[in-house]
């Protein structure tokens, strides 16, 4: 039987103790502000906005929201941008994905510099992640980082394998796990032998979006498990890329879906931001 890897227990720890540093950082420097930017009425996009607001309030960092309207024009979108660049006040800014397609995502995100860029998603930032720098990382694979940390798993020697090469998740997850000395390789929609591959593994991360895709023959006797994915089962119920029943008892550690990596992700967003401030 494998040990669960708690996201939930543990992103309420870590929320807890940045609380605190929070609460430091203003006693002796000032207010922590994030800018969230979220354009039209995308109802997953509304609901994981009001998440980040409602988290951000839990720690004492201060938010700002900014929702326009979804036919907002590109220049206008930008000049915001510009503005929360120049503003003391933002030390972060976050803008909800996707945006309508009127819009040039590639050209709003560009404008947000290195320094502000809480998502890690910025060439710079991921140009530094490769070179093992000073930077700011990526929310999800940053919160599967930690949650190897919090249990004791070190990747150093290990055999890892991540299956998916997104840049929000697979790519930002390998050079982690590459920094961290693991040996990596990095798994997608054409690899072959990807059930061999996979079952080599000493720590498989899984990120491809694909329900329950991850079968027991694909998992190596022992390894740890992380699922990234948050899909939907044939009955509409929440799970992940990994068959969680029959792969759990054959890993040493595994993460569930939900209560997994997701808890985690938001609680990074809040690391960055206290990162971007303290890097003022
Ligand atoms: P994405 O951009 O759609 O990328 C999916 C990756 O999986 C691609 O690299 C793709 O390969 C690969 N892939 C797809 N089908 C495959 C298959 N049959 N065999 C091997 N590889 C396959 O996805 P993403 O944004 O990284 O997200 C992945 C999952 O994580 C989704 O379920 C998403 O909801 C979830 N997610 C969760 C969190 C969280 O906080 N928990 C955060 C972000 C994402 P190609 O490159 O060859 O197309």
């Amino acid at each position: 039987m494998s040990t669960l890897i708690d996201g939930k227990a543990l992103a309420a720890k870590l929320r807890g103790e940045l609380k605190e540093k929070v609460a430091e950082f203003k006693r002796t420097k000032g207010e922590i502000g994030l800018a969230v930017v979220l354009v039209g009425e995308d109802p997953a996009s509304q609901v994981y906005v009001r998440n980040k607001i409602k988290a951000c309030e839990e720690v004492g960092i201060r938010s700002y929201s900014y929702h326009l309207p979804a036919e907002t024009s590109q220049s206008d979108v930008e000049a915001l941008i510009d503005e929360l660049v120049v503003s003391e006040k933002i030390d972060g800014i976050l803008v909800q994905l996707p945006l309508p397609k009127h819009l040039d995502e590639r050209k709003i995100l560009r404008r947000i510099p290195h320094t502000k860029d809480v998502d890690g998603f910025c060439a710079e930032n991921v140009g530094n992640l490769a070179m093992n720098r000073e930077t700011i990382v990526a929310c999800t694979p940053f919160g599967v980082m930690k949650m190897l940390e919090a249990y004791g798993i070190d990747p150093k020697g290990k055999s890892a394998v991540v299956l998916g090469r997104s840049n929000i998740v697979g790519k930002p997850m390998a050079m982690l796990l590459v920094n961290a000395d693991a040996t990596v390789t990095v798994c997608h929609s054409k690899t072959q032998n990807l059930k061999e591959v996979c079952a080599a593994a000493d720590i498989l991360v899984v990120a491809i979006g694909k329900a329950k895709f991850v079968t027991a023959d694909m998992v190596k006797e022992g390894a740890v498990v992380i699922d990234v994915g948050m899909d939907r089962d044939e009955n509409g119920k929440l799970c992940g890329d990994v068959d969680f029943e029959n792969v759990k008892d054959k890993a040493s550690y595994i993460t569930p879906v939900p209560g997994g990596v997701g808890p985690m992700t938001i609680t990074m967003l809040l690391y960055n931001t206290y990162i971007a401030a303290s890097r003022r």
